[in-house]
């Protein structure tokens, strides 16, 4: 709701470099999608310190290889909720954690030595507001690609918003640390992650209970995107993600995961002697992102050629699914084969299709899967 606290709202300050003198800034009101106005937005007050410059001065966090490497400059509009900086002890303070937040974010990137450039989000500007965070999660950053929003009240959930909002929400619980607490960082890093694209991997992950084909669980090896707490590695296919996206922002879409298949997916069905088996049936059944379960009914199903192979002649996955998470509806598979009396089962979940086509996009991508 409405924040009309205006001797709060009022007071919105906006810290931006290189600026060196204080102004005011005037905008117009902005209405609400019910047609309200936020006269909470009428007046920012920007007040300039040339003191806070001294806590942008992190050093760029720089892999050994770094001569031979780009630099990814991506730029951030960093707002925090006034209630957020009181807590933090005031602006200078929050300024200065903000600062050695950004400077470990880009160390967990670069200090692994994995991508084709140096990472470097870089704060652009810092506005601390006393409306609610869904009023700023939706503003337009037009000198920033992405926005980060500190706010430990906010009223949106937090994490990786993209499409045309390209911001993060970062709230944490104080008795876990808080906003810059250990876990809240490594937290933001995988939310930055989503920021070069990188997908949720544990949403790949299923319930033994939620699988009725065979009854077993998936857990996707664990890296940045499937639980980033004290986790410092990205897995192959993240890694792709990132080298892929490089410094751009992607408001408008399709997700660039979605454009990542190698040439052509197979599955190979051999005996438990490693055999090729001809006429084995395949089936494929999908899970959907986040849903932790495999689906009862088979999306593909065929039998393998002389060669013990079953080319697929459409993508499983269903890139282009409009409304899907990264725009394709299925992120795994439950693969079953049957030859005469025997059966077999493999996952064939995204992060290892995906991770074949950043190896080569040219390749096949093939899923061998033995009977009993
Ligand atoms: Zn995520």
């Amino acid at each position: 709701m409405l924040n009309v606290n205006l001797s709060r709202t009022d007071r919105l300050f906006r810290v931006a470099r290189p600026v060196l003198s204080a102004r005011i800034e005037r905008r117009p009101s902005t209405a609400t999608s019910d047609g309200r106005v936020l006269v909470t937005r009428a007046r920012r007050f920007v007040v300039v310190l040339s003191i806070l410059s001294l806590t942008f001065a992190a050093p760029l966090a720089t892999p050994v290889n770094a001569t031979t490497l780009p630099t990814w400059a991506i730029t951030v509009n960093v707002k925090m909720a006034q209630s957020t900086v009181d807590d933090q002890g005031g602006l200078v303070y929050a300024l200065s954690r903000v600062s050695t937040q950004f400077d470990t974010i880009n160390h967990r990137f670069n200090d692994t030595g994995r991508f084709k450039g140096i990472v470097n989000f870089r704060e652009t500007s810092f506005a601390v507001y006393s409306d609610m965070a869904s009023n700023e999660k939706d503003q337009p950053h037009p000198d920033s690609q992405l926005q980060l929003i500190y706010d430990e009240n906010q009223d949106t959930g937090g994490g990786w918003f993209g499409g045309a909002s390209q911001t993060i929400v970062h709230d944490w619980d104080v008795a876990d640390g808080g906003l810059f607490g250990p876990n809240a960082t490594d937290g933001l890093v995988h939310e930055f992650g989503h920021s070069r694209e990188a997908t949720d991997e544990y949403a790949l992950n299923v319930d033994a209970t939620k699988n009725p084909i065979d009854g077993k669980a998936y857990q996707e090896p664990y890296s940045i995107m499937v639980y980033p707490y004290g986790v410092r590695t990205w897995s192959d296919y993240s890694v792709g993600l990132i080298n892929q996206a490089a410094d751009k922002v992607n408001p408008a879409g399709p997700a660039l995961a979605s454009g990542d298949f190698p040439a052509q997916l197979q599955v190979k069905v051999v005996n438990s002697d490693g055999r090729p088996l001809s006429k084995a049936k395949i089936a494929l059944y999908p899970v959907a992102w986040f849903t932790y379960s495999v689906a009862p009914t088979p999306t593909v199903s065929g039998s393998t050629n002389g060669a013990g192979l079953y080319k697929l002649s459409t993508n499983p996955f269903q890139p282009g699914s409009k409304g899907s998470p990264w725009d394709m509806k299925y992120c795994n598979f439950r693969v079953k084969v049957t030859s005469g009396a025997k059966t077999g089962y493999a996952w064939m979940p995204l992060t290892q299709v995906g991770a074949k086509y950043f190896s080569n996009p040219n390749s096949t991508y093939t899923l061998t899967v033995r009977t009993g």
